[in-house]
């Protein structure tokens, strides 16, 4: 295949994970293996990959883009197709992640991940970081509430298709349990944070929006969407969140650290209602399987929105 303008920024990208050029002779081999019949989706690869297991993929990720563009209730599904989305499959090597969204158009994971429960997962929030970015329209977003908005979305999905919570909630329950009002702060003042920490008071903040905050938000998510749409219509941040909440950001983060006070030591008031509830924090101090699964997934939307 020859280079293509995808190529070259593929090629940047896996230059960026890997920290070398080492694979920039690899790049160039990516090609087009399969695609949706409305092509939407297109799958990449640098090595062979089966026909049936192609098309699999592709129904497996139309299936979870679906999921998300319906979690998400947007006004006007438009953005969501206008371009194809690209997802390369990519080799045990070529990256030191999972995988990641970058930007509107591309996705990239480990092809080997993909056989891994959990990738359903991860592809519902990587689905929901494209959905997003392809809604704002190069306009931004603090990065703790894409990832609070894509993780809520991607258990959401995990348990639709008939998975039970597992080792990765419950590390992230353990995060939700322990995090000070002083470290939610502290997180929630880096617009442009990664990592597993900002993932994580993200999703704390989702749920405490939709179980606590004014008596609780049922449809968060979709209330977060309204969100993005009127980012997208020009709003910055602080004024797209007074008008769709009707309560100033710096006031919600006042509820928000007095919640976290409230609860600071006791694990149960912390979870009830949340996502987490049942899950419960496990025991001991076993190795963080965050280090395994999804938290591996960096999001390179920092990058995008530079
Ligand atoms: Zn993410």
């Amino acid at each position: 295949m020859k280079p293509t303008r995808w190529t070259l920024a593929v090629l940047g990208m896996l230059c960026l994970a890997n920290g070398t050029a080492a694979s920039a002779a690899r790049e160039e081999e990516y090609a087009l293996k399969c695609r949706s019949n409305d092509r939407v989706l297109e799958i990449y690869a640098a090595h062979p990959v089966d026909p049936a297991r192609c098309a699999a993929i592709v129904a497996r990720v139309m299936k979870a883009f679906a999921f998300v563009a319906g979690r998400s209730d947007w006004k006007d599904r438009g953005p969501l197709t206008a371009r194809p989305l690209q997802f390369a499959l990519v080799g045990e090597d070529a990256i030191n992640v999972l995988g990641y969204a970058q930007g509107p158009d591309l996705m990239v994971m480990k092809d080997s991940y993909l056989d891994k429960p959990l990738s359903e997962g991860t592809l519902a929030h990587e689905l929901a970081h494209i959905q997003d970015a392809r809604q704002l329209r190069g306009k931004r977003m603090p990065s703790f509430l894409f990832e609070g908005r894509a993780l809520v979305i991607g258990q959401a999905y995990r348990l639709h298709v008939g998975q039970s919570p597992g080792d990765y909630d419950r590390q992230m329950a353990r995060s939700a349990a322990t995090f000070t009002a002083e470290q939610a702060m502290e997180l929630l003042d880096n617009f442009r944070g990664h990592g597993w920490n900002n993932q994580a008071i993200g999703t704390v903040v989702v749920e405490y929006m939709r179980t606590r905050w004014k008596g609780g938000i049922p449809d968060v998510i979709p209330r977060l969407s309204r969100l993005i749409e009127r980012i997208a219509a020009g709003r910055d941040f602080e004024q797209a969140f007074a008008d769709e909440f009707g309560t100033s950001a710096e006031a919600f983060a006042e509820a928000f650290a007095a919640h976290l006070r409230a609860t600071q030591g006791d694990t149960a008031a912390r979870l009830q209602g949340t996502m987490w509830q049942s899950v419960g924090t496990g025991s001991g101090t076993a190795a963080a399987p965050r280090d395994a699964y999804v938290s591996d997934v960096v999001d390179l939307l920092g990058e995008l929105l530079k």
